[in-house]
């Protein structure tokens, strides 16, 4: 399992992790920041729990790229 935290109302809108993991990150037209795609929202933190191990090394670069260090991704 993978799980993707997105700390979103810090997002500074780069795109960087929409370009490294489309199928996980969209920027949202409304505010310019970054969508974590299917994910659940607590206190500001959305999060993302997907089976799909595959996704781990995209999402694990967006977490390097991102210039704000919001995007945290473990895998279990
Ligand atoms: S890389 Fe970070 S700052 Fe840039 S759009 Fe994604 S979440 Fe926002």
């Amino acid at each position: 399992m993978v799980i993707i935290t997105l700390q979103r109302n810090k997002c500074i809108g780069c795109n960087y992790c929409v370009e490294l993991a489309p199928s996980q990150f969209q920027m949202s037209k409304k505010d310019g920041k970054s969508v974590l795609l299917h994910s659940e929202e607590k206190k500001g933190f959305f999060t993302l729990k997907s089976r799909d191990d595959t996704i781990f090394d995209s999402c694990d670069e967006a977490k390097k790229a991102c210039p704000v260090k919001i995007i945290e991704v473990k895998q279990r």
